[in-house]
Order: C-alpha cells, then structure tokens, then sequence
C-alpha cells in the first residue's frame, strides 16, 4: 500500500462537522475540495516555497461498501488552483447514505510519476460516512510534508511544467503517458531519459530543470522517433578528445550537443528564461567552441530563434542582428532533423540554418544566419 492519511486533522474537523445526515441518498452529489502541496522545487512557473496547487494529479471519488467491492463514483482532474470537483448521480437502494473517500494517483493521460518499484504514488482521504446528496466538502488537504509523497510531487510538477510548456502552450503533442520513476535507477545517478521514460535521480527531485531536462530528452525521442542513442560526451577525435564533459562550455561529440541542447532549452524555456527573458544571460554569452558540439551554443541559438528581440551582445557588430521571431515550430521542424545521420550529416548548426534558409527566405535569416552566434559561424 502506497498511500497516505491526508491531513488527518483537518478530516477529524469535517467527521465533526459530519453530523450533517439526511434521508435517502439517491440523488445528486457535489464532491469538492482543494490538495496542496508544498513546494520546495528549486524554482518554477509559479513561486515556490510556498503551498501550490496539486495540478493535473487525477482524483478517483469512491462509496465505501462494507459488503462488496468499493464502488468508484466520479474521476476528474485537479486544476492549477488545487481545486477538484466532479457532481455525480448516485443511487444505490441497498444504501441509505454514501460514505465516500478519494483517491489521488500521480498520473493523468500524459505522465505519471512511479516508486522504484514501479508503483504508483497515491494519496487517500478518511470517509465521509454516512453522506446524504448534496455538497460534500472535504475542504483543504496537504500532501504530508517531508515525505517520498511530497518529493514526488515535486518530480510530477515540475512534469507539468514541461507539458504545459510543449504540449499545451505551443500544442506540440509528445505522444504517450511518460512513465517517470523517482527514485531513479541507480545507474542514473544524475537522471537519465530513454524511449521508455524518465529517471529522476533520489537528490534531483526538488531540481526542476533537472526533471523538464529530461522531459526535453523524451520530446526529441519522441519527435525523432528513435530510440535515443546514449549521447557520449567524450570527443573521439581532434585536439580535444577525451578532454570532455557535459556542461555549458564542455567539448561534446556535435550529436550529444544537439541533444543535450536541446534538452537545456526546454527546461529554460518552459521557466520562461531564455528568448525574450534571458534570465540566465545564456544568448549573450559566446561560446568559443570552434570544432565540435557544445550543448550551449544549441541552447544559445535556439533561443535567439524562439525570441524576437536582438541580443546585446558585447561586440556591437552583432547588435540587433538576431532579431528573429520563428516560434516554437522553428524548433519541432530542427527537432524533426536531429537524427543521429542528419546530425553527422550537418557538422554544425550552420548547416540547419542553411537548411532553414532554403525553406524559410526570410530576408532576417541572412543577416542572423551570417552572424550566427559568434564561433560557430565563422568556421
Ligand atoms: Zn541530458
């Protein structure tokens, strides 16, 4: 069993206040209320540090039956506000009342966030006995503090955040329910994605663009369509092989750049910083890698095609020359083009932008495309 009390207390009030009983119990009921869950996530679309709503975690309304199975009366979706809610005819004439309890389980249609053992995290609620129809409010409840329950949440919403980024803000639809699993398998000690999902390593839960990093590695399986070769960091030729790592300025075999590029992006563009917010000053900065990948310059130059603002960057002569607005389908159509043979094929990103050049004649591009980002353009 995998749940949790929650929030005993405030159940206890409601038992109290549950004095409330009526007659027969065919009839329409409302069953309400709000989960939270405090959010001690590294940052996020809303504040942190601070009670957030339980979004888009699934609730499942039950009738307690002392003699058969529970019967499952309504399910729905939590909203951003924390609020749930469904209304829901029920007629049971072997019953006089409802005793109703619900279930929260980490998943929805889109991502769920499983144990190590693959179990579902869930939470549920004491019955309500005894519930005529009508309004049944179980006011606000909390997803325990300090617990795997509440660190989990923070994996599932941070999940959220890059679904809410792709897939619903700029309505790219990555496909099927992500299983993510916190804990993450030990050989993922800093969280890893494949075509079957996500790891999240035990110390990263609370790391936002740790987990949307990874999210990003699922959009480009998915958009690709393989299987997500492992990446390896480490240049295999020229003067810098062996010499390698997987940061911002690391030397990357130029698939790995794309990849890990990619994936930088849509963490920082679902926190909304980079393009026109470049929070993390990511598009100004140079990056001097002049023969191989380097997953910052990706990030950098896929930005300055989302935003629509030129950069400042500290050489005038590249002042006010990116200012290209392309969306995010500037990004899927590149996302549709990393193949590991499309990458090799295109030793640089210049080469997308030729590509993109070809397909788009957009008078901007020239100039953007010639000065592109510094180093990567040059050679
Ligand atoms: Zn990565």
């Amino acid at each position: 069993m995998r749940g949790w009390i929650i929030s005993t207390l405030i159940v206890t009030t409601f038992v109290l206040l549950g004095g409330e009983t009526t007659a027969r119990a065919a009839g329409f009921y409302t069953v309400k209320g709000h989960l939270f869950y405090y959010d001690g996530r590294s940052q996020g679309m809303r504040p942190v540090d601070q009670y957030n709503g339980a979004a888009n975690v699934t609730f499942y309304i039950y009738d307690e039956d002392q003699n058969s199975s529970d019967d499952l009366l309504a399910t729905g979706i939590v909203d951003w506000d924390g609020r749930f809610e469904a209304t829901f005819y029920f007629d049971q004439s072997s019953e006089s009342y409802a005793d109703i309890y619900i279930h929260f389980i980490y998943h929805n249609s889109k991502w769920e966030v499983v144990a190590s053992d693959g179990g579902h995290y869930w939470l549920y609620t004491e019955t309500k006995p005894n519930r005529a129809y009508g309004i049944v409010d179980f006011g606000n409840l909390f997803v325990p503090r300090n617990t795997n329950h509440e660190k989990a949440m923070w994996v599932f919403q941070s999940m959220n955040e890059g679904w809410n980024y792709v897939e619903y803000i700029n309505a790219w639809d990555v496909g099927d329910q992500i299983t993510v699993q916190w804990p993450g398998h030990p050989e993922c000690p800093t969280s890893c994605a494949d075509w079957d999902g996500i790891q999240i390593a035990q110390n990263r839960a609370g790391d936002t663009v740790n987990v949307i990093h990874e999210y990003g590695h699922m959009v480009n399986f998915r958009a690709w369509g393989g299987t997500g070769p492992d990446p390896y960091y480490c240049l295999t030729e020229g003067p810098n092989a062996d010499n390698c790592g997987h940061n911002w300025n690391s030397w990357e075999e130029n698939y790995t750049a794309f990849m890990e590029g990619w994936a930088n992006f849509v963490a920082y563009a679902t926190l909304g910083c980079i393009g026109n917010n470049d929070c993390l000053d990511i598009e100004d900065r140079s990056y001097n890698v002049m023969d191989a990948g380097n997953e910052g310059n990706v990030t950098a130059v896929l930005g300055d095609i989302l935003d629509d603002h030129p950069d400042s960057h500290a050489q005038d002569i590249f002042k006010g020359y990116d200012g290209i607005s392309w969306n995010f389908y500037g990004m899927v159509w590149i996302l549709g083009h990393m193949s590991e043979d499309e990458i090799d094929a295109k030793p640089t990103i210049k080469h997308y932008v030729n590509e993109i050049r070809e397909v788009y004649d957009d008078i901007s591009y020239i100039a953007w495309h010639e000065l592109m980002h510094n180093s990567w353009v040059i050679y």
